[in-house]
């Protein structure tokens, strides 16, 4: 079987579906990888790198299986044909339409989202892949534009006392923040709404909030959404905390509904000048009321970033992650190099999005 790997053309794209450690780690198992020239220029993997690795150059296009980051343009859509087979970032709980334009070019879909949270799928699980790099460097730039230190320092000029953090939405995403926020020496607090969390936060050296509000955990991990009581309750007890911190790391989320929110402009007017927001749920709308999606915002001092793809600023290893989650459902839709679609197996099923007719009910 062939997969073509698609330089990405997203503005701002820099990662690649496919590195070549991985391009000849797939060969070894039976599958060519055809890469478009330059495909992973921007996440510095050459073009002899790729063919080093046994891929060939080429065009991807004509490939079984596309595998992409992004879902496709408009002109890459045209380039796609009846039967054949497409990896990536769908967006199929917010773009119906990109994925009925897909069906209806016959396309097979599958979508790196829709891959069902069980353990035999987690070697595929991108969303956690990716929410590792943003945790990470979400922290990365809120120390970069900090105008004060993270850890305590003790000098002879005097003693530096450390920055205060807290991480609100502790799943993938926010635990490699606490986790990076605490390799740099700052005081670090998390808060979730999953009861489970607790432990895991204060494994990491962090304190746990507490903010009054405790959700549940619903299939996956998920958070199920807060009732209107709660997420008052929620907001007004953070309003009276967060004006403690000088860096308030947010990635609360609940899969297919706007981003909860959480930080009111009021709560913003409560911290410090010169503090600042890293709101990562700003795709989803953002957890704090005065996030434009990658925009800075400056409010009486305090600065609030909603990137929207961290990923792609460090693109190397967010590639290669990527790529080991790509490589692992390609091997599972065609284990020994050739296409075998169990549509009663529930990753396959699952992660489809544009074949449902085709799964027996
Ligand atoms: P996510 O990106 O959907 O949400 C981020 C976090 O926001 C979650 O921890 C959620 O509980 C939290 N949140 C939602 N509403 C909130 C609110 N009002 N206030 C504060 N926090 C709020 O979640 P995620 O990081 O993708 O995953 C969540 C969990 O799922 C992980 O911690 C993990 O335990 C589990 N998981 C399971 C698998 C698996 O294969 N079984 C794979 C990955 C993750």
């Amino acid at each position: 079987m062939k997969v073509g790997v698609p330089k990405e053309t997203a503005a701002d794209e820099r990662r690649v579906a496919l590195v070549p450690e991985i391009a000849s780690r797939l060969a070894g198992a039976g599958i060519e990888v055809v890469a478009e020239p330059r495909a992973g220029a921007g996440a510095s993997f050459t073009d002899d790198a790729f063919r080093e690795a046994g891929a060939v150059l080429g065009d991807p296009w004509e490939s079984e299986l596309v595998a992409k980051v992004r879902k496709p343009s408009d002109e890459e859509l045209e380039r796609l044909r009846d039967g054949q087979l497409l990896v990536g970032f769908l967006e199929p709980l917010t773009d119906r339409e990109g994925v009925e334009r897909l069906a209806s070019r016959g396309v097979i879909a599958f979508a790196m989202e829709s891959i069902p949270r069980i353990t035999r799928a987690q070697p595929m699980d991108a969303l956690s892949s990716q929410a590792t790099v943003s945790g990470y460097k979400a922290v990365i730039v809120a120390a970069e534009r900090l105008p004060r230190f993270l850890p305590m320092l003790m000098t002879a000029a005097g003693t530096v006392a450390p920055a205060k953090v807290l991480v609100i939405g502790a799943g993938v995403a926010g635990l490699q923040a606490i986790a990076t926020a605490r390799r740099l020496g700052a005081v670090v607090s998390g808060f979730d709404v999953r009861p489970a969390v607790k432990e895991q936060v204060e494994s990491l050296g962090a304190g746990f909030l507490e903010l009054g509000v405790v959700g549940e955990e619903g299939e996956g991990g998920y958070a199920r959404e807060l009732t209107e009581e709660e997420q008052r309750r929620q907001q007004a007890e953070l309003e009276a905390r967060i004006g403690d911190f000088d860096v308030v790391v947010t990635t609360a989320l609940v899969p297919g509904r706007p981003a909860p929110r959480l930080i009111p402009r009021s709560s913003v007017e409560s911290m410090r000048p010169g503090s600042m927001i890293v709101d990562l749920a700003a795709e989803a709308g953002g957890n704090c009321e005065l996030t434009r999606a990658d925009e800075d915002v400056v409010h009486e001092g305090v600065t609030i970033l909603g990137p929207t793809n961290l990923p792609s600023t460090m693109p190397y290893h967010a590639s290669q992650l990527y790529a080991r989650n790509v490589s692992a459902l390609v091997q599972h839709l065609a284990p020994e190099g050739e296409l075998r679609l169990d549509w009663d197996d529930e990753i396959t099923a699952g992660a489809c999005v544009t074949r449902k007719e085709e799964v027996p009910a």
